[in-house]
């Protein structure tokens, strides 16, 4: 499929979709229109709703996990039970440099001192050399997570990777979430109800207190909101 043709089939999908249809019908348009070797689904393992979802529809998809080498026990946990439990294929995405590789380069801790380069070499670049293989990815990015979200789409043409992005969450709330997984039997991070409602690596992602934004805890004290994946 060529770009404009890429280009065209989200701008339909959008139209047809609207601003709020169901997550179903979302992957729906997905599953009708690519085979699941054209199709990835970014999953930071903050839960499994949304390879649930997909896997639904298209079983054996792949899931794409940023292991970054920075992440708390209980995503790894989740990582390992969405492999067993779903039947999806969980890819580890890792940076070039080991965590120790790149202490000793840039020094120790370098995500206090510079997050948006520890972010952009143990997140970015191994998504971006990933998405490389695909023509649609699934993100779970939801409007109700932060002021940046507000406006998010069902479906759009992704120009910063070159490929479809499509959200079918986007009109969820965290409580759509929670009660899916729960009627679901979906699997969950421990951390996700006990404070950390977004939940990023270990030494950037704090709890938040009730009626916080879910994403303060993020980078908390410092400007950045967003690790450059969703742009
Ligand atoms: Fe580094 Fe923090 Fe970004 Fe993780 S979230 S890649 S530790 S700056």
């Amino acid at each position: 499929m060529t770009e404009t043709a890429m280009k065209d089939s989200a701008e339909q999908a959008a139209d047809a979709l609207g601003w709020d249809a169901s997550a179903q019908e979302t992957i729906a348009w997905v599953a009708e229109n690519f085979s699941t070797d054209q199709v990835a689904v970014a999953c930071s393992m903050a839960d499994a709703v949304l390879p649930a979802l997909v896997a639904d529809r298209m079983p054996g998809v792949d899931v794409l996990f940023l292991d970054t080498g920075y992440h708390f026990g209980e995503t790894l946990g989740t990582r390992d039970l969405v492999q067993e439990s779903l039947d999806v294929n969980v890819v580890d995405l890792t940076p070039e440099l080991t965590v120790a590789e790149q202490d000793e380069q840039y020094g120790k801790d370098l995500f206090a001192r510079d997050p948006a380069e520890c972010c952009r070499m143990r997140k970015v670049v191994p998504l971006n050399k990933a998405l490389e293989g695909y023509t649609v990815w699934f993100t779970g990015v939801r409007r109700d997570e932060s002021p940046t979200r507000t406006e998010t789409p069902l479906v759009t043409w992704d120009e910063t990777h070159g490929l479809i992005k499509v959200n079918p969450l986007a009109t969820w709330s965290f409580d759509d979430l929670v009660d899916y997984a729960t009627d679901h039997r979906v699997p969950v991070n421990m951390l996700l109800t006990n404070g950390y409602p977004s939940i990023g690596c270990e030494p950037c992602t704090r709890p938040v207190a009730e009626g916080e934004d879910p994403r303060a805890g993020r980078w908390a004290g410092l400007a950045k909101t967003e690790c450059g994946i969703h742009l």
